[in-house]
C-alpha cells in the first residue's frame, strides 16, 4: 500500500504539470479524489487492513490526501489566472471610486453672475492684480492726499507699485483701451492690508462693472442690479440704496441687501445690523471718463463694484469669510 500511495502521488504530479486550463483540472481533480476516484478507493481499504497496520497507513493516505488537495489548489489557482495579467485580476470587483473636484464656491457664483452680465450685453475682462498707484487710485479720482486712500488699507510695493485694493483698477484701462461706448465686467481677486475676523479677510474677490454710452443714468443702474440679483439668487431680495461717498462716482451709492444668513436679524456677518453693504455703486465721475479719454460732455456711465466674496457668503448661508480661502476640504465638499 505504500507503494500504490507514493507511486500515484508521483503520477498526479507529472499529471499537473502539463495541466493548462480548469477544465482538464477538473477531471485529474475527479481522477484521484472523486468518490470513486483512485486515492479515494485507496483510503476505503485502509479499513480492511490489519490492527496492527491501520493507524501507520491510515496516516500515510491522510497525509498523502491533504498534500495532493493542496497540490490540486496550488495548480487551480495559477491555471484560473487570465493569461498575461501576472497578478490576481478579478473582472468582476467593483472598482475603487476616483475622487473628483468641483469648482469652487466663488467660481461658481462668479459664473452665474457672468452669465447673467453676458445676457446684457456686458463683456467679461480680465487685468492685473499688481497695479500701479495712478490706476488703483489718481485715475479713479483719488489723489496722494484724498482721504479716501487712507480707508482702503493697502499691500506697498516697490516703486509706488501696489496689490490692488479694487477692480476699480481696471475701469480707466478699459476705457482707455476700448473707449466708449463701453459695457463690461472684471471679477477677480483683490487685496486690503488689514487683520482678519468672520466679515474680514486680506484677500477677498469683486466683480466690477462698467458701462458707458450716452444718455447712460441710474435708471439703467437699478435695472442693471435688479435683474443682477435676481439671476444671482433666484429668490426675492430686499435691497436699500444709501447715498455714499466714492471719489470716482458722483452721485455716489451704497446699495445693501437684507442679510440673508440671519434674515435681517443680525449676526456676525451682518455685524448685527442685518444689512449688508453688497456694492458701491454711482455714475461715473467726469474726472474718471477723462482720465480715460472719453469726453464727459458727450458721454456719461455708470459704474459699480460687487463684493463677489459677500454674495458668496450671502447666497450659501457661510457666517465666516475666511473659510472661502482656507482651502479646508471639511468646507470645500459641501458645494
Ligand atoms: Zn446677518
Amino acid at each position: 500500500m505504500d507503494k500504490k500511495l507514493n507511486e500515484l502521488k508521483a503520477r498526479l504530479q507529472a499529471e499537473l504539470r502539463s495541466v493548462q486550463d480548469s477544465e482538464v483540472l477538473a477531471q485529474i481533480k475527479n481522477k484521484y479524489l472523486g468518490r470513486k476516484g483512485e486515492l479515494t478507493n485507496i483510503l476505503k481499504e485502509v479499513k480492511n487492513l490489519a490492527a496492527e497496520e491501520k493507524p501507520r497507513l491510515g496516516k500515510l493516505a491522510n497525509d498523502i490526501k491533504f498534500e495532493l488537495q493542496s497540490l490540486l489548489d496550488k495548480t487551480e489557482k495559477i491555471v484560473s489566472k487570465p493569461s498575461g495579467a501576472g497578478v490576481d485580476f478579478d473582472p468582476t470587483m467593483p472598482g475603487s471610486r476616483r475622487e473628483e473636484g468641483h469648482l469652487h464656491p466663488i467660481t461658481l457664483v462668479q459664473r452665474d453672475v457672468e452669465e447673467a452680465f453676458a445676457q446684457l450685453g456686458f463683456g467679461i475682462y480680465d487685468g492685473p492684480q499688481l497695479e500701479s498707484e495712478f490706476y488703483n487710485f489718481s485715475a479713479l479720482n483719488i489723489p496722494a492726499d484724498h482721504p479716501a486712500r487712507e480707508t482702503q488699507d493697502t499691500f506697498w510695493l516697490e516703486n509706488h507699485n501696489l496689490l490692488r485694493t479694487h477692480t476699480s483698477n481696471l475701469q480707466v484701462r478699459m476705457l482707455e483701451k476700448y473707449g466708449a461706448p463701453f459695457r463690461g465686467i472684471f471679477p477677480g481677486r483683490v487685496f486690503r492690508y488689514e487683520s482678519t475676523d468672520a466679515s474680514h479677510d486680506h484677500t477677498f474677490y469683486q466683480l466690477e462693472g462698467l458701462m458707458v454710452d450716452k444718455d447712460i443714468s441710474m435708471a439703467n443702474l437699478i435695472a442693471v442690479m435688479k435683474s443682477l440679483l435676481s439671476a444671482v439668487f433666484r429668490t426675492k431680495v430686499d435691497v436699500r440704496l444709501r447715498p455714499g461717498f466714492f471719489p470716482f462716482v458722483e452721485p455716489g451709492f451704497e446699495l445693501d441687501i437684507k442679510c440673508l444668513v440671519c434674515g435681517g436679524n443680525g449676526c456676525s456677518v451682518c455685524k448685527q445690523s442685518g444689512w449688508v453693504e453688497l456694492m458701491p455703486c454711482g455714475m461715473v465721475h467726469p474726472e474718471v471718463l477723462k482720465f480715460g479719454n472719453v469726453d464727459p460732455s458727450v458721454y456719461s456711465g455708470f459704474a459699480f463694484g460687487l463684493g463677489l466674496t459677500r454674495l458668496v457668503m450671502m447666497k450659501y448661508k457661510i457666517d465666516d469669510i475666511r473659510l472661502l480661502e482656507s482651502g479646508d476640504l471639511r468646507f470645500l465638499r459641501q458645494f
